[in-house]
């Protein structure tokens, strides 16, 4: 079969492009070669997080990889079998040449998907960085993306051994993945309501003194309570490898989750951290169109895309990361995806600014 070659710089020319190619490549054995990997950023090529993604779907699917290096900006990976389960320890630190927090949550987003397709349970350790700025906070994985996956049919775990702050990192989770023969669609074009409880949090930190914690529970509370829904926030203090502080809100609708999260750094009053969560769940709670958050719509492409029967989301941005995810995957799958934005005269207006739903008919793919 013919290779499929990706251009890294489509769209946002991000590392996603890499992970969801990854996975791709590893469920269909197609060989995969990408160039111009991460052109859209100001540091391209693949850093360690993507690295280390690299090369834990090469070990899962036993691929010959070139260009597996730090900064490089094209790879080649040839699978040379269907993914294989087990037990797998995957290091961001082994591709860094210092120490890092490069997003273990990313690493799983690549493994996750090969190790749900493969022929039997798998108990992964990741280590790295588990709260890490523009990525899932292990809290976004455990109590957003994988409950919103397990509507499809996926069956994994996740579970916070040391938190892993951003920038030193060190922080590792579990994941346990068990096998599955095929997943199935999933219609989510109403998102519900709270329940009595309101919304769940946990506020955090490693290292650093508990009335940080306590302040942004309490703010958390606060901002929630003035804007009429209730809350359950917990203060959490931790030890950990590194200081650290951040919040972690799952809005619980009762037809599926939607998280939020804020990260704490020096000089950062921790009352903003809390009011910086708060005001992206209140923008999505005030959204009518808004079922799935805009993180967990890119997030759900591809399982969706390789589920049986068709699947819509309705969510209130259509970011450039969908409809880069949407592209990776039509470069492999015989899939349908469309997406009906709000933007009925598809007019000038950028598609990443509007609303609308995502239809997918999935291509049912199976072991
Ligand atoms: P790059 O450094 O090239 O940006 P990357 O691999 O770190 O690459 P992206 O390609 O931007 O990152 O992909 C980021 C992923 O993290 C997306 O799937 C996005 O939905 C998710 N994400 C980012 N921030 C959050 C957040 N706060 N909560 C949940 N998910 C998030």
């Amino acid at each position: 079969m013919k290779s499929i070659r990706i251009d890294g710089a489509f769209g946002e020319g991000g590392g996603q492009i890499v992970r969801s190619a990854l996975a791709l490549a590893a469920l269909t054995g197609r060989s995969l070669e990408i160039i111009k990997i991460r052109a859209g950023r100001k540091n391209p090529g693949l850093r360690p997080q993507h690295l280390t993604a690299v090369r834990a779907v090469a070990e899962i699917c036993a691929a010959e990889v070139q260009g597996d290096e730090l900064n490089s900006t094209r790879l080649v990976f040839r699978p040379s079998r269907s993914p294989v389960g087990g037990d797998y320890h995957f290091d961001v630190r082994d591709a860094a040449r210092a120490g890092s927090a490069g997003a273990t949550t990313l690493v799983a987003q690549a493994v996750l998907l090969p190790l749900a397709f493969a022929d039997c349970a798998s108990q992964v350790v990741l280590r790295g960085g588990t709260q890490v700025p523009w990525s899932p906070p292990f809290h976004y994985l455990r109590d957003v993306f994988l409950p919103a996956a397990a509507k499809s049919g996926l069956r994994a775990e996740a579970e916070l051994n040391t938190w892993g702050w951003y920038p030193v990192g060190g922080g590792e989770f579990s994941l346990t993945v068990q096998p599955v023969r095929q997943l199935t669609g999933l219609e989510w074009v109403e998102r519900g309501e709270l329940p009595p409880a309101g919304v769940a949090g946990v506020a955090a930190v490693t290292n650093l003194p508990s009335h940080i914690a306590q302040r942004m529970a309490d703010r958390a509370r606060n901002v929630l309570h003035k804007a009429g829904i209730a809350s359950h926030v917990q203060s959490l203090r931790e030890r950990g490898p590194a200081a650290g502080a951040g919040i972690f809100l799952v809005a619980e609708y009762s037809n599926g989750a939607a998280g939020f999260s804020a990260l704490g750094r020096r000089g950062r009053p921790a009352e903003m951290v809390a009011e910086e969560a708060c005001s992206a769940l209140l923008d999505h709670h005030a959204a009518t169109g808004a079922v799935v958050d805009t993180y967990l719509t890119d997030q759900l492409i591809l399982p969706l895309a390789l589920a049986a029967g068709d699947s819509i989301l309705a969510t209130s941005r259509i970011t450039q990361h969908t409809i880069t995810n949407i592209h990776v995957v039509r470069q492999f799958l015989e899939t349908d995806i469309r997406i009906e934005s709000e933007d009925a005269g598809g007019g000038p207006t950028p598609a990443s600014r509007l609303g609308g739903m995502i239809i997918i008919k999935g291509v049912g793919h199976h072991v």
